[in-house]
């Protein structure tokens, strides 16, 4: 899979084996909190934020938009104000071409990702959009500034990085995004998944 430049590689080992005589079969994993579909936590970028713990589950689990902007190289706050989305919408997730890499299996990192300008950050933090998801690693563009994470992180909107939206019809759906518990973590884990309504 991708892993984030400088980030370590996933490695899952096997230290006990029933077919190497060992009573259990049993794993260890090491990897960055960063690796795969993960939620970011406020202190990933803000010195006094919150940590991974924190993340409300409220905001995690609910009604989602999926929207589909397949032309896009950057998501700007103009891009976002033409989709017209719905007036209650609190989750927002995008889908982009950086979609079609999952389905194509690569496995290198790419630096040309789909991700959100900083003026989009500000719109969704003024539609009062409370989640927003993105189908690559960062919320924000390889080689731009962090504004993009920090306006969206102080103002206390949940970002998901690396969904896999390839075939995701864009629409209304219920969203189920579960973290795992890490104390203390700028990040965790999750597993995140669409319900159709
Ligand atoms: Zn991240």
């Amino acid at each position: 899979m991708p892993i984030w430049p400088g980030d370590p590689a996933v490695e899952l080992e096997q230290v006990q084996q029933i077919e190497a005589g060992d009573p259990v079969n049993v794993s260890v994993l090491r990897c960055g909190v960063h690796s795969g579909t993960h939620v970011d936590a406020p202190w990933h970028f803000l010195p006094q934020g919150t940590t991974s713990e924190h993340l409300s589950l409220d905001v995690l689990i609910g009604p989602a938009v999926v929207a589909y902007l397949p032309d896009a190289a950057v998501i700007t706050a103009h891009d976002l104000e033409q989709l017209h989305l719905p007036a209650q919408t609190t989750r927002l997730l995008l889908r982009t071409r950086n979609s079609e890499r999952w389905t194509a299996g690569e496995q290198q990192f790419s630096e040309d990702f789909v991700a959100l300008s900083a003026d989009a950050a500000q719109w969704i933090v003024e539609r009062d959009i409370r989640l927003v998801g993105i189908d690559y690693l960062s919320i924000q563009r390889y080689h731009d500034g962090p504004e993009t994470h920090q306006i969206l992180l102080t103002a206390g909107v949940i970002i998901i990085e690396t969904l896999n939206l390839a075939g995701v019809e864009p629409g209304q759906y219920e969203l189920l995004c579960l973290p795992i518990l890490l104390v203390g973590a700028e990040a965790a884990l999750a597993r995140a998944v669409l319900r159709e309504l």
